[in-house]
């Protein structure tokens, strides 16, 4: 049973990859708040995030900033391998780090496609492979996909992000079976549409198309997908495996 609410993930060491921008940074947050150490990922200089990272270090646990790029299987074991061997092991995986290279697929390029799947899926395989011998040893743990809606349902324009993103379910239901009987749970958030720096462009015509496919009736907001990557990290959690949770207001999908 879990003792203390406030403190959900104490003791407890999380990677979020794209952890201090957007949906990652709004988790990060919350698994700090709840008393986790963290390490968190970005691609661009550290100190861009100087910001971000003392918000994270003001609820009082130990927090560091690596640049790596998730897609590079190499850079993930040269940098996020020593990281989580610094902090003494790893309880809690998320996979947020994503992309879109959005276009009609008659048009998309051959980039745009290996692109996508490289940060929206590869990644994956990059960061997991290398957590999981921490995983083992502490004898449990807990994975944490951030899928999509539009791996759900697809979208026009998003073949390439709709392929990652349907992947990265087919990959955690498959990895959930083969480290379940380990401990290892592994499951999937798939958020609608969430006000982020991804969907900050959107087109006027799209942004009313999307909230009329809500029942709610309005995007979504970083913290509200936070919370649900609490709960699959936490013990809260602890019978849920190979699922995916969709996080999306009520989308019409
Ligand atoms: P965002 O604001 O654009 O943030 C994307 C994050 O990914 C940034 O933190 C970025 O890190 C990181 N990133 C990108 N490429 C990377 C790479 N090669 N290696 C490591 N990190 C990389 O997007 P968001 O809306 O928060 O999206 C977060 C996740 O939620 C994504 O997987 C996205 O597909 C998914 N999602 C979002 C929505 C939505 O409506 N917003 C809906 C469904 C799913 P730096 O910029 O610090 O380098």
């Amino acid at each position: 049973m879990v003792e203390n609410m406030n403190k959900l993930l104490a003791g407890k060491v999380a990677v979020v990859t794209g952890g201090v921008r957007g949906i990652g940074f709004a988790i990060s947050k919350a698994f700090a708040e709840a008393g986790a150490d963290l390490i968190v990922t970005t691609t661009r200089n550290t100190d861009d995030s100087a910001a971000a990272v003392e918000q994270l270090q003001a609820f009082g646990g130990k927090v560091k900033i690596v640049a790596v790029n998730v897609a590079d299987k190499q850079a993930v074991v040269d940098i996020l391998q020593p990281a989580i061997q610094e902090f003494g092991g790893l309880d809690v995986l998320v996979n947020n780090a994503g992309i879109t290279r959005d276009g009609l697929l008659l048009r998309m390029s051959e980039k745009a496609w290996d692109d996508v799947m490289s940060v929206d899926l590869k990644a994956a395989f990059n960061t997991i492979q290398t957590a999981l011998p921490f995983f083992l040893k502490r004898k449990g743990g807990s994975i944490i996909n951030i899928s999509s809606v539009v791996g759900q349902g697809g979208n026009p324009g998003q073949c390439n992000y709709a392929a990652a993103k349907a992947g990265l379910i087919g990959f955690s239901k498959s990895l959930a079976k083969e480290m379940g009987p380990k401990n290892i749970r592994t499951n999937c958030i798939a958020p609608g549409y969430i006000l982020t720096e991804m969907t900050e462009f959107m087109p006027e015509a799209m942004v009313t198309d999307y909230v009329g496919r809500i029942a709610l009736r309005r995007p979504g907001k970083p913290e509200e997908v936070a919370q649900v990557a609490l709960f699959l990290a936490s013990e809260m959690s602890s019978y849920i495996n190979a699922q995916v949770i969709s996080c999306c207001g009520g989308m019409n999908k």
